[in-house]
């Protein structure tokens, strides 16, 4: 069955494991860093020896509640730890501390912009915090090693309602969360360093001889790429509705228990792995070790004034207000620093335009080349104000700009003093335009003829004209100004 048929409704619902960004682990002070040689960054406390005790890592909470409070939650008040009891070699100490009850955050909601220029809006049931598992490493020949560098780093447990009805959907509602949590600095969200990894929860709704029917559960476990879990809902939505086809009664929630299932990428399907655990399986209870967390009015404050603008509303603000295509407004939205950089540059006087054709321009096609954004190029927003300014004044034009912003990036100077001293800066003296612009006229009699007569020679006329003083300026007379002074001596009327 392909996707999309308009009598089985896929359910999804989504949830993400995201690792933030902190100096330090959850509950001990061992860095939190990808690739150091294994086993390095470890201590008494993640390698889960008898008698260690943990201690809550401030920031984790607080980038925590903020993606929370980013996300509309309910977030702050009481909220405690609980033990979440199962063994695996990468878990040290046999539970993993996470919140079960009692999350820091809780009902919120997310804007998802899909391809069609649509939103959907998809609810946000919890988020918690809890720590990470090392890694089994099985590039070993006659036995598995395990990792512990990444037990205990601190990771944000986003869980959504089922509201996603499509893969297409989930994929947005993924690459709207990784944009967002890296928007706000809490996880560098990076898929090759494992930052960000998906569980889709996936059964159907069947209508079919004015019932509906319901598929069970799927639970797909460890998905991490935007691309697997597209292709892992798709193939639960075709091979579910197989199954379905085959047993309609048979084959429902009521009758079948949950399953947990992992994806092969070489096979791109499915595969079973086991029954779903229930809660209880788990043996949660409140764990001895740490303090409940109280974050009162105060606190919440000073880390709800740190969200700031999100990428939606800045995108919506760049169309009102600069006047941007769709284009522009997501391109620069993709991360917070690029927007800063256009705002910076507009509030210090310059064009918005002009500044978004410099980003977009040399800016991004510096930042494809280095594969990075295009705040990391190394522009400062005087640079970036000052160049626009520049080319609004005619004092620098197009090409001269293209070369200038590149050295300006090169070198971190003053874009003024760069084409000073390179010489590309336009001729706006008056008096020397004056000059270029008479002898144009005086050497091409047949043109200037053609212009004052009007018709249709007209508009050809003016502009070898132009192209006449452009060359004997050598390039270097601001346009603007030729124009204008041609058009006067002319007799005007000219475009
Ligand atoms: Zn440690
Ligand atoms: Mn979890």
């Amino acid at each position: 069955m392909v996707e999309g048929d308009p009598d089985v409704k896929p359910i999804v619902g989504l949830e993400i494991h995201v690792e933030l960004h902190t100096a330090t682990k959850m509950f001990c002070r061992c860095p939190n860093r990808f690739g150091d040689p294994p086993n390095s960054n470890v201590c008494p406390v993640c390698l889960g020896m008898p008698g260690v005790l943990p201690v809550m890592n401030r920031k984790a909470l607080e980038l925590g509640i903020k993606v929370g409070l980013a996300l509309n939650c309910s977030a702050g008040g009481f909220s405690k730890w609980d033990r979440k009891g199962y063994y695996y070699p990468d878990l040290p100490k046999n539970y993993q501390i996470s919140q079960y009850d009692l999350p820091i955050c809780r009902d919120g909601w997310i804007e998802v912009p899909l391809d069609d220029g649509a939103v959907k809006k998809v609810r946000i049931r919890r988020a918690h915090l809890e720590e990470d598992a090392g890694k089994n490493i099985h590039d070993h020949a006659d036995h598995t090693g395990v990792d512990l560098n990444r037990a205990g780093v601190p990771l944000l447990e986003i869980v959504s309602e089922p509201d996603i009805n499509s893969s297409h959907e989930a994929g947005a509602y993924a690459r709207a969360m990784q944009r967002l949590v890296r928007w706000l600095g809490a996880s560098q969200a990076n898929m090759q360093m494992g930052h960000i990894r998906f569980e889709p929860n996936i059964n159907l709704h069947i209508a079919s001889a004015g019932k509906t029917y319901k598929t069970p559960i799927v639970e797909v476990k460890n998905l991490n790429s935007f691309k697997a879990l597209e292709a892992a809902v798709a193939f639960e939505i075709g091979r579910q509705t197989e199954e379905w086809r085959a047993d309609p009664e048979g084959f429902s929630l009521e009758k079948l228990s949950k399953q947990n299932r992992g994806w092969d990428d070489v096979r791109m399907a499915t595969v079973f792995q086991r029954e779903k655990e229930e809660a209880h399986d788990y043996r949660y209870f409140p764990e001895p070790d740490l303090a409940p967390v109280e974050v009162g009015e105060t606190w919440l404050e000073s880390i709800r004034s740190q969200v700031g603008e999100l990428p939606l509303q800045r995108r919506e603000r760049y169309i009102k207000e600069y006047g941007l295509a769709f284009k522009d407004a997501d391109a620069l939205t993709q991360d917070g620093p690029t927007g800063d950089l256009l705002d910076g540059a507009v509030k210090a006087g310059a064009d918005p335009k002009r500044s978004v054709n410099l980003l977009l321009g040399r800016g991004a096609a510096i930042a494809n080349e280095r594969g990075c954004q295009i705040a990391e190029i190394g522009l400062a927003v005087e640079q970036l104000a000052e160049l626009a300014k520049m080319l609004a004044d005619q004092e620098i034009n197009a090409t001269a700009a293209a070369k200038v912003f590149d050295l300006m990036i090169a070198g971190r100077q003053n874009p003024r003093q760069i084409a000073m001293k390179q010489g590309l800066l336009a001729v706006t003296d008056a008096g020397q335009i004056e000059k270029w612009v008479d002898q144009a006229i005086a050497d091409n009699p047949s043109a200037v003829q053609d212009v004052r007569q009007g018709g249709k020679k007209q508009k050809k006329a003016f502009g070898f004209l132009m192209g006449q003083v452009m060359q004997k300026s050598r390039g270097a007379a601001a346009a603007r100004q030729v124009q204008d002074l041609l058009e006067k001596k002319l007799g005007g009327g000219q475009q």
